[in-house]
């Protein structure tokens, strides 16, 4: 891969397992809520109450589902407008559940060798983050091997759509097949990225056997593969 002059990754379940820090952080908000509340508010709040709020809000809305921020936010003031509250408390709740949950759900455990990879190709590559969720990257340990991270919601529309992609080339200002992006995503990651003419690694986090072929350039299921690929062997 020698024509590779930069690199853009996916967050979610390519640097880190996303899942689990999203159930803790969804735990945390759930308790300081409680603590807010009257407890017949919160009674029946469960993961699965809460989807299935969240799945409404988002089936009127079609055009708000890839920003996060908005969704939660929107969901968490339904949810207390359903309990009795006015919409001037349940803006508040929101607000305070969201501050709490964002501040938990950027305590994410990268994957093992995540680190130590990222930062020995940051001192070749300039890397980016392009994501459809909403990590802050920047403000974690991680973002010290970035030079920016790329989030849906400030764009029309997430991946795969090209909007993000040519966004993160126009920055690094190089050509789409100078840049090799990495996720997990078939759809979001490898084809969208390929779609703009991108180089594509898919990482198979979780060690799936697809049933059909996955269009990317390369797969890998380890972070620490990537140093090898980008290698040139004569
Ligand atoms: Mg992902």
């Amino acid at each position: 891969m020698k024509s590779i002059r930069a690199l853009t990754f996916d967050l979610d379940n390519t640097l880190w397992e996303t899942d689990l820090s999203i159930l803790n952080a969804e735990d945390v908000m759930a308790a300081h809520l409680r603590g807010l509340t009257p407890a017949a508010w919160m009674a029946d709040f469960s993961l699965e109450t809460f989807r299935a709020v969240r799945q409404q809000i988002v089936q009127e809305q079609p055009e708000i589902a890839h920003n996060l921020t908005v969704v939660r936010r929107q969901t968490l003031v339904r949810w207390f407008q359903h309990q009795g509250a006015t919409e001037a408390e349940a803006e508040e709740l929101a607000g305070e559940g969201f501050r709490i949950f964002y501040q938990e759900r950027q305590k994410v455990k990268p994957y093992p060798g995540t680190v130590e990879t990222l930062s020995h190709l940051s001192k070749i590559y300039p890397l980016a983050a392009i994501t459809n969720g909403n990590a802050d990257l920047m403000a974690m340990p991680l973002g010290e091997y970035f030079q920016f991270s790329l989030q849906s919601q400030h764009f029309p529309k997430p991946k795969p759509d090209p909007v993000m992609f040519e966004e993160a080339l126009a920055r690094l200002n190089i050509e789409a097949h100078e840049c090799l992006h990495i996720g997990d995503d078939i759809e979001h990651d490898v084809i969208g990225a390929s779609q703009v003419g991108m180089k594509t690694v898919w990482f198979n986090t979780h060690g799936r056997t697809p049933e059909e072929a996955v269009p990317a350039d390369h797969t890998i299921t380890r972070l620490e593969q990537l140093v090898d690929l980008l290698t040139p062997h004569d």
